[in-house]
């Protein structure tokens, strides 16, 4: 039985389908939209399809820009010899934060997982080792350091192996499972500098 309106509930719908957001939670985030002024729901609107039409992936390490090449990459101060990889733009941002790396990026969009179906064809791996034909001295993988993140940091290596390029992995500071995003600089920056080879 349909209570409200057939916009309401396809607003709830769409909203459900955030990661994290239950239908309950997209329920109250629809009735606080309704409640807006007009004027900041159709900024909430446009601002989701501004970004979505605006925002690319940069074209050497896969963050996500609004530049064909993204402001880390196009900076000719970054040591372009060493690439951190990281799963996601937020993992990337939370090392920015720090201000204490010089080097560049290589972001995956994700991770592998035989359980969630996703290959190593599923992330940007075939751009990272398409850069690696070029000067890069080592790749320091920086995955999460989840079963996800741990199986990736090992596949990643032993595919860099036999190009020679030396491959360290961040030390597991970090918490298992706990996402790069919501860890603090100092435990980053540990994690950074306790880097060993692979
Ligand atoms: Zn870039």
């Amino acid at each position: 039985m349909d209570y409200y309106s057939g916009y309401i509930n396809q607003l709830i719908e769409q909203l459900s389908r955030l990661p994290g957001i239950g239908v309950k939670t997209a329920g109250r985030l629809a009735f606080h939209i309704m409640n807006m002024p007009a004027e900041q729901a159709e900024k909430l609107a446009s601002a989701i399809t501004e970004a979505r039409s605006h925002v690319q992936y940069c074209k050497c390490c896969q963050t996500l820009t609004d530049q064909e090449i993204c402001p880390v990459c196009a900076d000719p101060r970054r040591d372009k010899t060493t690439i951190m990889v990281v799963e996601n733009t937020q993992d990337l941002a939370a090392y920015e934060k720090t201000g204490k790396f010089d080097g560049v990026y290589h972001v995956l969009h994700g991770a592998i997982s035989p359980m969630l179906g996703i290959g190593p064809d599923d992330i940007r791996l075939k751009e990272l080792m398409q850069r690696l034909t070029g000067d890069v001295s080592e790749v320091i993988i920086a995955t999460n350091s989840s079963l996800e993140g741990e199986t990736t940091a090992m596949y990643i290596s032993k595919l860099i192996k036999p190009t020679g390029i030396k491959v360290t992995r961040i030390a597991s500071g970090v918490p298992v499972g706990g996402d790069l995003e919501n860890i603090d600089e100092v435990t980053l920056l540990r994690a950074l500098e306790g880097r060993t080879r692979l």
